[in-house]
């Protein structure tokens, strides 16, 4: 009963994502959701090791990035690197991929536009696959 009970509640917040301020969420591509006040960015790690980021309305509709810009520093054990970003059809893509090895933080600067207010996203780079919610663990949507 109590197991049930847990199953219900996990459930629950799974369907309620707007309760919980800080919980990972996760964007159509499996990767993080990084919330901005009017488009929402997600971020996702390639196979190549390229970073990629696609941006979303808040019912989370795929947008074409537009005005945004993208910069990231990955805190790699090797020193710090700077990535910059490129439109690729509705995509912003990193022109070189992450420093090797991973558990070191990659920081997101995400700009809505030229005069707008930029957020840094702090992200803990683990890219091994979450067996329970399937998707990468710099995108784990679950609990702990
Ligand atoms: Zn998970």
């Amino acid at each position: 009963m109590k197991k049930l009970l847990k199953l219900v509640l996990v459930f629950a917040i799974a369907i309620a994502p707007a309760v919980a301020g800080e919980k990972i969420k996760a964007g159509p591509r499996k990767g993080r959701v990084l919330e901005m006040e009017a488009k929402n960015a997600e971020f996702f790690v390639e196979k190549d090791r390229t970073v990629s980021i696609a941006f979303y309305d808040a019912a989370m509709k795929a947008q074409a990035p537009t005005t945004e810009t993208v910069a990231a520093t990955a805190e790699a054990p090797s020193g710090k690197a700077k990535l910059e970003f490129e439109k690729k059809g509705n995509l912003l893509v990193s022109k070189t991929p992450l420093p090797a090895g991973e558990h070191y933080t990659v920081v997101v600067q995400v700009k809505p536009s030229a005069d707008g207010k930029s957020k840094n996203f702090r992200i803990p780079l683990d890219l091994s696959t979450c067996k329970a919610c399937g998707n990468a663990e710099y995108a784990c949507i679950c609990d702990e």
